[in-house]
């Protein structure tokens, strides 16, 4: 059971000119079990609201409260999200030069399980997260993200999640860039995660594409820093046929 709550949460970005708001109040709560997919146009924040679940430095709580079963997510570092069952993957992963896949989920396991794994399974089981998104083992050899095509980073984020088996994941964009099979690939990563059944799942995208593959319980329109308006599966239909005007039209 777990469930994460964000309550009328406000962040500002440091910029050269001084603190910007970006969220406006942004209240969502996910429930185990629970897909909840956010869509909005370029720039309406969606990618900020992974970052300060995440704790990114550069952006700032201004207010509000996140929660991952009653437990301050705000007041606990970057590790201590991860441990909780935080699992983030952001929009633009960064390069890690120097460190390969398999020493980096190594060290991942560990922060999250509070031990290392176990090295003989632990090699079998990398090497099966790896071949199920289609990714070759020698692949673990690779300094992460360096080099990787974009549908490598998002293979190797789903093997990620599968080998770090979080209770609630957050995937920034994680459909974009990608061709139809690679799409397929993620798609099935995320099902097999949720198939768990006690798995909460925010997916961010900007289009209904990976939809198809990944069925929301909720659809939450995101505009100008905030939810402008929520449904089930059938929201996204909509916003595929009408796009995002009239609600951004509504904020102006
Ligand atoms: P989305 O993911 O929905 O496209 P973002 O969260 O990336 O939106 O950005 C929301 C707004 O915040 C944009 O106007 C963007 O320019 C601004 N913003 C985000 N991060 C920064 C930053 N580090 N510095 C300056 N502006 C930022
Ligand atoms: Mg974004």
């Amino acid at each position: 059971m777990s469930t994460l709550e964000i309550k009328d949460l406000h962040v500002a970005v440091d910029t050269e000119d001084g603190p910007k708001e970006i969220l406006t109040g942004v209240t969502l709560t996910i429930r185990d079990g629970e897909t909840h997919a956010i869509m909005g146009p370029n720039g309406s924040g969606k990618s900020t609201l992974a970052y300060s679940i995440a704790g990114h430095p550069k952006y700032t709580v201004t207010g509000g409260t996140v929660t991952l079963d009653g437990a301050d997510v705000l007041g606990m570092t970057v590790d201590e999200r991860a441990r909780a069952g935080l699992f983030l993957a952001m929009q633009y992963p960064v390069e890690v030069p120097g460190v390969s896949v398999a020493n980096f989920l190594r060290t991942a396991k560990t922060a999250v399980d509070g031990e290392a794994p176990k090295l003989r399974t632990w090699v079998k089981d990398v090497n099966a997260a790896l071949s199920r998104t289609g990714l070759d083992p020698a692949f673990s050899q690779r300094n992460v993200n360096e080099g990787f095509s974009g549908g490598e980073k998002k293979r190797h984020e789903i093997a990620q999640l599968e080998l770090l088996d979080p209770k609630v994941a957050v995937l920034d964009e994680t459909d974009s860039g990608l061709d139809i099979d690679a799409l397929k690939v993620v798609a099935e990563g995320v099902n097999r995660f949720k198939a768990a059944g006690d798995k909460g799942v925010l997916l961010i995208t900007h289009y209904t594409r990976i939809l198809r593959y990944i069925t929301p319980d909720y659809v939450h329109v995101f505009v100008a820093g905030r939810i402008a308006e929520e449904g089930g599966p059938e929201l996204a239909e909509q916003l595929e046929a009408e796009g995002y005007d009239k609600y951004v039209k509504a904020t102006l």
